[in-house]
């Protein structure tokens, strides 16, 4: 199923340390509604079937928001929102947004959480938001974004205590988080396939991945093109067909890595997205992998 990560809008409320989404530039872009509005008929028309309105803060921009998941809705388009709750600072205003939104069509409500977000968003609005959705029969989920620190227990057992829906989500080393100290990681030997949903920026550049991918700019690996130049469903063609991508959603980024020589116990060290990013970041590399994708390396997968 053709899925894609909407970027409505760069501009959040908030500066959390450890955005993705931020690249220090401190500049926001936004899409303008008629377009996206355009956009989205047109995302229909290319079979994508799902959509999430993603980072910045889409709710900044709620009646916007609500205007596209209508036009979604009439499509029969699954929809998510992603939300650091800033406006659910009590029960009759989490009550009074979950409501529109759930009126507008939405599918999923996705609230963030982490002890970042939660330096700029108290955690009792996660909690008004949550039980707002059951109250209103929302699906909902938290993802809870952690650096598998021990500083992430109370935050977790907080959850926990509430009851809460909750999946942990690893923190993703980019943008702002680019910098921040990594706790020393080995995992079992894993695949680290990716299913690599695209993400489409506010000025309409459409990318094969929708999180650290985006900041590739040495090689632009997983750049597919500007809608305004390409149609949708060719730039989604242009992903699906690229038979490197191919292996890193089939194979996946440690068969490629070992295919590129790194060791195996050196593999269990990386996060998958910083493994991605040392061999799809480095223009020498690329290359190599992308003159071996239709050859030696598609040999080995299945
Ligand atoms: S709430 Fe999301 S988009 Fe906003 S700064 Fe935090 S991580 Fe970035
Ligand atoms: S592993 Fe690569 S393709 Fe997948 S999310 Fe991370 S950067 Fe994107």
């Amino acid at each position: 199923m053709r899925k894609i990560a909407f970027g409505y809008s760069t501009r959040c409320n908030i500066k959390c340390e450890h955005c993705v989404a931020a690249d220090g530039s401190g500049e926001h872009v936004k899409m303008d509604l008629t377009q996206a509005k355009d956009i989205i008929s047109e995302l229909a028309s290319a079979q994508i079937r799902g959509i999430s309105f993603t980072a910045g803060e889409p709710l900044i921009y709620l009646d916007d928001i609500c205007e596209l998941l209508k036009i979604c809705r009439e499509y029969g388009m699954y929809t998510r929102v992603v939300t650091n709750s800033f406006w659910a600072q009590t029960v009759e205003r989490a009550d009074s947004y979950v409501e529109q939104l759930k009126n507008s069509g939405l599918s999923q409500l996705r609230l963030s959480y982490s002890r970042w977000h939660q330096k700029n968003v108290a955690r009792e609005n996660i909690v008004n938001a949550a039980q707002s959705c059951m109250k209103n029969g929302m699906d909902y989920f938290v993802s809870f974004v952690t650096d598998f620190s021990e500083q992430d227990d109370l935050f977790e057992d907080y959850l926990r205590h509430h009851k809460l829906i909750f999946f942990p989500e690893p923190v993703i080393f980019s943008g702002r988080a680019e910098s921040f100290e990594r706790i020393p990681i080995r995992t079992d030997y894993q695949e680290n396939c990716c299913p690599m949903n695209p993400y489409l920026a506010p000025n309409l550049d459409l990318y094969a991945c929708c999180d650290a991918g985006s900041h590739f700019t040495n090689t632009n690996f997983f750049y597919l093109g500007n809608a305004k130049q390409t149609s949708i469903d060719e730039l989604f063609v242009k992903s699906e067909t690229n038979s490197l991508y191919n292996h890193i959603r089939n194979m996946g980024i440690s068969g490629i890595a070992s295919f590129a020589g790194f060791k195996a116990r050196d593999i269990i060290h990386y996060r998958k997205c910083e493994l991605c990013e040392k061999l799809f970041n480095s223009p020498d590399m690329r290359k190599i992998l992308e003159g071996e994708a239709r050859s030696g390396l598609a040999a080995m997968y299945k």
